[in-house]
């Protein structure tokens, strides 16, 4: 008998292998070209899209993959190692769809995912706004009922691949004065009129994926773009980010193992005092805990995939431990690599010191590593996790 209790499916080994291969192949040649012009990796999404890695969790209902979450979440870890900025092509369409998968009614899930699947369009999520970050409650974009639809006014702020993607899920408040329960969700398309987009945001890293604000001036929006019922929307936004931060999870793991990948490959060829710096247990013991910390990491992100898939009641516990903790990890573990490479490390001639920029907004986004913690400590004292 065997026991495969703490082994991946070989369908899943199989997705690992075929990815590796294009992300050395396609992805990985123009990853420092990308992170130094700031342009989205047109290159990487059609390599993406050739091997329908895109947006994999699409369901095959919509001509989508039909990916499993830790299949995705392969796939984002896979991509995430080679290049940061291309992980966020198939990450934020999950995060831009997973509304619709969650709450859409079947009109829109039929008339907005297939595009998504064929790799026409990608799908946005815009839910933080200038003066409302971790509080996104507190949102000041408004949806007022007008005849039989909506009109959508406001800013969002920070939107991934915003100008890129086609669609957008929106929140916003359509009862003022509600509070978390006066929010909805809408879908929004880039050429709707009303809508239009700010400047990139020059950031520290993931320079690729292209950040910016999105405006909405009287956008005219039919009933049918609303995505569940009225009043449901900010429930819904929590719930997408359970299931996604294993993702963003799987992005920091990724981008942790690649600055491993890379300093192991240095320290072998590294010679100082007569002998390649990989003979020091100094260096050994720092190795040591880097593949620790990334093998914890890994596991954790596994098993947090396997109850977004389940959609377990622990999944809100484990989906904000995984992110924490890897994003964490993906932090530290890349300032070792640039330890570990010297001054080398800290130069644009070998890819760790973009690593480590790239690594620092796991800590930050789809909630602060905070706001992590207090997701978390909710949970544990009403007793759902852990
Ligand atoms: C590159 C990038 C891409 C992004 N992509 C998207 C996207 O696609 N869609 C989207 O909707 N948003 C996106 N975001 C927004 C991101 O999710 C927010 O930046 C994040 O949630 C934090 O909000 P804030 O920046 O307003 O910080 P603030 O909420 O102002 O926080 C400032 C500091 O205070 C801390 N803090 C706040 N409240 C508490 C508390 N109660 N207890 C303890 N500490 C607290 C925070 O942890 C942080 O350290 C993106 C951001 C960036 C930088």
């Amino acid at each position: 008998m065997t026991f495969e209790a703490y082994q991946l499916p070989p369908e899943h080994e199989a997705i690992r292998a075929a990815l590796r291969e294009i992300c050395l192949d396609k992805i990985a040649p123009n990853a420092a070209v990308t992170d130094e012009t700031g342009e989205f990796p047109q290159a990487s999404y059609d390599a993406l899209c050739a091997g329908d890695f895109h947006a994999p969790h699409i369901p095959t209902e919509y001509g989508g993959a039909g990916a499993d979450a830790l299949a995705t979440a392969i796939v984002i870890e896979e991509v995430a190692r080679v290049c940061a900025s291309s992980s966020l092509i198939p990450a934020v369409n999950k995060l831009g769809t997973t509304p619709l998968l969650l709450a859409g009614s079947p009109e829109l899930r039929q008339r907005y995912l297939p595009p998504v699947a064929r790799g026409e369009a990608m799908f946005s999520y815009c839910l933080s706004e200038p003066e409302a970050g971790s509080d996104a409650a507190a949102m000041r974009t408004r949806a007022v009922a007008d005849g039989d639809g909506w009109l959508l006014d406001g800013a969002k702020r920070w939107i991934t691949n915003a100008g890129v993607s086609e669609f957008y899920t929106v929140f916003a408040a359509t009862e003022p004065g509600g509070g978390p329960r006066g929010i909805s969700a809408f879908v929004v398309a880039k050429s709707d009129p009303g809508v239009s987009f700010g400047a990139p945001e020059r950031k520290l890293g993931i320079k690729g994926s292209p950040t910016r604000e999105v405006y909405f001036d009287g956008v005219r929006l039919p009933a049918g773009r609303l995505i569940g019922a009225p009043g449901e929307g900010f429930p819904l936004a929590m719930r997408t980010l359970d299931h996604t931060r294993v993702t963003i999870a799987a992005q920091a793991v990724g981008i942790a193992q690649g600055a491993l990948d890379t300093a192991l490959d240095y320290v072998t060829q590294r010679q100082q005092f007569g002998r390649a710096v990989a003979e020091f247990q100094g260096v050994q013991f720092m190795l040591a805990d880097m593949g620790m910390k990334i093998a914890a990491a890994r596991q954790l992100t596994y098993a947090a995939a396997a109850r977004s898939e389940r959609d377990e009641a622990d999944l809100p516990f484990y989906g904000a431990a995984a992110k924490c903790f890897a994003s964490d990890t993906a932090m530290a573990i890349t300032t070792d690599a640039v330890q570990l490479l010297g001054g080398y490390g800290y130069t644009k001639d070998f890819p760790v010191e973009r690593m480590m920029r790239d690594a620092k907004i796991t800590q930050i986004y789809e909630g602060t590593n905070q706001v992590q913690r207090i997701v978390m400590a909710r949970q544990l004292l009403k007793g759902v996790a852990a």
